[in-house]
């Protein structure tokens, strides 16, 4: 899928918006969220452009794969050793904001209550 020019997350992962990164390679970036909601924060994001799973293709699958392969390395690398969650907001019952997939990585101190 090609990169949406009006999507902040498709121009961080072109380097076109500065952000804070911690991970990157061909497929997925990961970079500090702005307004963090736990000590580490962080948004592990496919660099192809689709919304949401329910518009993602095979390239795409095989990017949130990747993108789940490389979640303990990037955990490990910051210092996350006594666990993280993982939250994927889907649309607007969610509150999904931004309409590029990502994954949000939180951790660094007990999360408190599940929702789930
Ligand atoms: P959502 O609500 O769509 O699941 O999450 C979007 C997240 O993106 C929010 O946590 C928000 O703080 C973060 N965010 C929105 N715009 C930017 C940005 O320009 N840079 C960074 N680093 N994070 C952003
Ligand atoms: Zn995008």
């Amino acid at each position: 899928m090609k990169p949406d020019t009006n999507c902040i997350f498709c121009r961080i992962a072109a380097g076109e918006i500065p952000s804070n990164k911690v991970y990157e390679d061909e497929q997925v970036v990961a970079f500090k969220d702005l307004n963090p909601q736990a000590p580490v924060h962080v948004l592990v994001v496919p660099k192809a452009h689709f919304a949401t799973l329910a518009e993602m293709d095979a390239e795409g699958a095989e990017l949130v794969k990747h993108a789940l392969t490389v979640i303990p390395q990037i955990a490990a690398s910051l210092g996350l050793a006594s666990g993280y969650r993982l939250i994927v907001n889907q649309g607007a019952d969610a509150g999904q904001t931004v309409m590029h997939l990502h994954i949000h990585l939180l951790g660094g101190k007990p999360l408190g209550e599940k929702i789930v």
